[in-house]
């Protein structure tokens, strides 16, 4: 999953950025903004974390002018401490939850877990799951419903996962899987997508992703 952290204050952005990559988020990080208005429209993020203090353009106004020029992305707020204006000024704007600071670094782990579910219709589950799988992001390892043994998965091969779980069903492009797995700084090389989806398979069951030729892969095990 791609996100973009829209954060001014440095100490804060690199100790979020180092959390969000150990759990296997693809991160841009933006400190502006008028950057993060543009950016944020133009480059296809999964979910978008928010500072209400910013320079250049205040957070909220940039939310405004997101929804109001029709992105859907889930965005989560930051906003200041004890400061109940700002979070309904957020919440009124189109945020989809907050977090005041300070805030422990795993409530920010688990609330954009809980919306990334929730942007993909599966708010009912208390952990992902799809297939016949349930995945333990916490810990970056899989098991099959029912069975006690896990899965052990490199850091690579679980965001591939975790991304095939949330889109179930879907066919997806080699293009688009490098779009949402690596970060804009990241160059993309879709042969290593390729190299994953066989690690994964050999760890999962062949079954389980089908390839489309000339369209992508499908994560399903011939369930869907
Ligand atoms: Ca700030």
């Amino acid at each position: 999953m791609r996100l973009l952290l829209v954060e001014d204050h440095v100490p804060l952005a690199d100790e979020l950025l180092a959390d969000l990559a150990r759990q296997g988020y693809a991160v841009d990080w933006l400190a502006d903004g008028r950057d993060a208005l543009y950016q944020g429209a133009s480059e296809p993020y999964d979910l978008i974390i928010l500072d209400l203090g910013l320079p250049g353009k205040p957070g909220l106004q940039v939310l405004t002018e997101w929804r109001a020029g029709g992105l859907s992305v889930p965005v989560l707020i930051l906003t200041a401490r004890g400061s109940w204006a700002e979070r309904i000024e957020g919440l009124k704007a189109g945020a989809d939850d907050y977090l005041s600071k300070p805030f422990h670094p795993e409530e920010l782990q688990l609330r954009i877990q809980v919306l990334l579910r929730r942007a993909h219709g599966l708010a009912n589950q208390p952990q992902l799951q799809a297939a016949g799988w349930l995945l333990d992001e916490g810990r970056q390892c899989v098991r099959r419903k029912g069975e006690g043994e896990e899965v052990e998965l490199t850091s690579a091969e679980f965001r591939l996962l975790r991304y095939f779980m949330l889109h179930a069903g879907q066919i997806l492009s080699k293009s688009h899987l490098a779009e949402h797995l690596y970060d804009g700084e990241t160059e993309r090389d879709s042969n290593v997508i390729e190299v994953h989806v066989n690690h994964l398979r050999r760890k999962i069951g062949r079954e389980m992703i089908e390839t489309r030729r000339g369209q992508g892969y499908r994560f399903s095990g011939g369930a869907v």
